[in-house]
């Protein structure tokens, strides 16, 4: 079984672990730095990404974490996860760190205080052939993507309103981000996608371990 830690410092961790425990992931929290060293992929859950920035630093996660992220552990960040995951914030505050990875720049509550939440259904570019149909995005308190780099691949937008065409769910190698909580609802189909982006890295892994012998 893949092991999938949450991290849970802050948020709607206990929504993530069910949704991977569903999916048949040995679903474990993350808030000390041994655990980091444990897990073969992390999801960074929706919540208030200034509060979690700051624990992050506090529990002295955030070292082991970008070291992880960058040896190339899968994760996914959603909403406030997704703010964690981008490299830039725009207009950031200058004490608010991210721990990046994404070559994104993110707007935090860009859908402005009037539409604290909205729900709509919108089309996405699934990797798992056997997926199809739109998405039920719920969005909350969301940030939207203002900017991609050239590797980010663009997986959703909102659909209609006065931001359709914001991006909102996007993918770089082991990394992908939705703005909105999929979490939240019965539909696991987000979830799978990222269980197998952590399957198939830890194949290539076991892979790559072993090939020396066999030569
Ligand atoms: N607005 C929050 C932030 O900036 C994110 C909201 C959420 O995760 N639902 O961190």
């Amino acid at each position: 079984l893949p092991r999938i830690g949450v991290l849970a410092v802050q948020g709607d961790v206990r929504e993530h672990l069910a949704a991977l425990d569903a999916l048949g992931a040995d679903a474990v929290t993350v808030r000390r730095p041994a655990e980091v060293e444990s897990i073969d992929g992390l999801v960074i859950p929706g919540g208030e990404s200034t509060v979690m920035d700051k624990l992050v630093r506090a529990f002295d996660l955030r070292e082991p974490l970008l070291r992880r992220i960058a040896e190339g552990m899968p994760a996914y960040g959603s909403c406030a996860g997704m703010i964690m995951l981008a490299d830039r914030i725009a207009d950031g505050r200058p004490d608010q760190q991210t721990l990046g990875g994404l070559d994104i720049t993110v707007r935090r509550n860009a859908f402005g205080r009037q539409v604290d939440s909205f729900e709509q259904d919108l089309d996405y570019a699934w990797r798992d052939a056997g997926a199809t149909g739109t998405v039920h995005a719920v969005f909350i308190r969301a940030p939207w993507v203002e900017q991609v780099g050239p590797e980010v691949e663009v997986l959703a937008r909102v659909s209609e309103g006065a931001a359709a065409g914001r991006i909102v769910a996007v993918r770089q190698g082991n990394l992908m981000a939705t703005s909105f909580h999929p979490e939240v609802g019965a539909d696991r189909r987000i979830h799978a996608e990222f269980v197998s982006i952590v399957r198939e890295h830890r194949l290539q892994q076991s892979g790559a371990r072993q090939s020396p012998e066999r030569e």
